[in-house]
């Protein structure tokens, strides 16, 4: 597990050898210039010295000029002494200029690190709406601020989602609960009668919370991307027909008309057919949910280049503009009542685009607006022509 404790004693660990280590090669660099200057000085300077004093340099003491051995001597020690006199004093100096850069430097690294210090405590704490402020100096530290805010912006938005699925199951039990809880105590008091009728509701609601669940279940899976998944080249036409085929009953008992327009020879899709039937299942019961008779509900499967596409249509009541994007949400129901007395959830389309994404494929809904009905279509690349 990510330890945060741990991770912040390690940073401030860092801080101090961080300003130790600056200090130390600061006063190093200083140490090693002062040393090679010295070592010039000592090596070079005579001869040099020697040079001038003989008049051999440009710019020294000219031959004409008297001067004795022990003359020479002398100004050459007073010379040397002089210089040395001048390098500690500039070693002196340099090394207040390095502990000054040092300092200046540290605090320069020091100061965004420890606010980055306490920021990732605040963040450890649960406060997810912390930010690190931009640092316009040191790049690398930029980059860090950068990552930390996106790090705190990806738990905050998690949390958020995490809290909004708490309040909407609870929220979803709670119905189905609430039900079983009414008949249960009606008939507890004698209010309701103990008749086939009555069990035969309590079962209903028994099953819908059961459904509820199996959907839930699905949809963790689904959010965590563990759904199995067994892809392999598929017929589209075959899977059309037995969704077709399935399904045919309930149109009729509703007195739906069930178009199909299946050719044959269509190119395989690499799906995992189950899965792929599982969508088609959930688009054709949202059909057959949301479309009153009389109508027409269809199933169709087209090829446009690259890509084999499901087309699943109905003549009912439509999906209004405002309501279009946020119906692959989970929970999200456009007419909340409607949709739970039919046995909806509200998550199958969110479950059905996540089957289809981790498919390769894409999901997309249309629908000129309410009560003139709408178009699914599920479209995955194909793999290879049928022979
Ligand atoms: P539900 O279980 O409520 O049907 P879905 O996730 O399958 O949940 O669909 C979300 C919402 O999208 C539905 O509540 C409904 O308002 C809308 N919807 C889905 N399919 C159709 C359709 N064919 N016609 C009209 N509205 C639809």
């Amino acid at each position: 597990m990510f330890d945060l404790k741990s991770h912040l004693d390690r940073a401030r660990q860092l801080w101090r050898t961080l300003a130790v280590r600056l200090f130390i090669s600061y006063c190093a660099i200083v140490a090693a210039g002062v040393a090679t200057m010295l070592v010039v000085v000592d090596l070079v300077s005579p001869d040099v010295f020697a040079a001038h004093m003989g008049g051999t340099m440009p710019g020294g003491v000219p031959a004409m000029v008297a001067h004795s051995q022990e003359l020479d001597a002398a100004l050459a020690r007073t010379f040397q002494t002089a210089m040395s006199q001048v390098l500690l004093l500039a070693a002196v100096a340099a090394l207040v200029t390095a502990i000054g850069a040092s300092l200046l430097v540290s605090a320069s690294v020091a100061a965004p690190i420890r606010r980055l210090a306490t920021a990732s405590r605040r963040l450890a704490a649960g406060n997810y709406a912390e930010r690190m402020a931009p640092h316009g100096g040191i790049t690398e530290l930029t980059a860090l601020s950068t990552s930390f805010n996106e790090m705190a912006a990806n738990l905050e938005t998690t949390e958020r989602r995490r809290l909004e699925l708490l309040g909407d199951v609870a929220h979803e039990l709670r119905t189905p609960i609430a039900a079983l809880e009414g008949y249960l105590e009606g008939l507890l008091d004698g209010v309701v009668e103990s008749t086939p009728v009555t069990w035969a509701r309590l079962h209903a609601e028994a099953s819908r919370l059961r459904h509820l669940v199996d959907d839930l279940q699905e949809l963790s899976r689904a959010d965590a991307r563990r759904i199995p998944l067994d892809p392999r080249p598929t017929d589209p036409g075959a899977i059309a027909r037995m969704v077709a085929e399935a399904m045919a009953a309930q149109f009729e008992e509703r007195r739906l008309a069930f178009v199909t327009d299946v050719p044959v020879g269509l190119p395989f899709i690499h799906v995992d057919p189950d899965r792929t039937v599982q969508v088609l299942t959930n688009l054709l019961t949202n059909a057959l949910r949301y479309t009153p008779a009389p109508g027409e509900v269809g199933l169709a499967v087209r090829v446009e280049g690259d890509a084999v596409r499901f087309v699943v249509t109905d003549s009912g009541v439509g999906i209004t503009p405002e309501n279009m994007p946020r119906i692959f949400e989970r929970f999200y129901r456009v007419d909340k009542s409607r949709s739970r007395a039919l046995g909806g959830s509200g998550i199958g389309l969110t479950i059905a685009r996540a089957l289809v994404e981790a498919m390769g494929g894409r999901i997309r809904a249309e629908s000129p607006g309410a009560g003139r009905g709408t178009t699914f279509t599920v479209m995955f690349p194909s793999v290879r022509t049928a022979s």
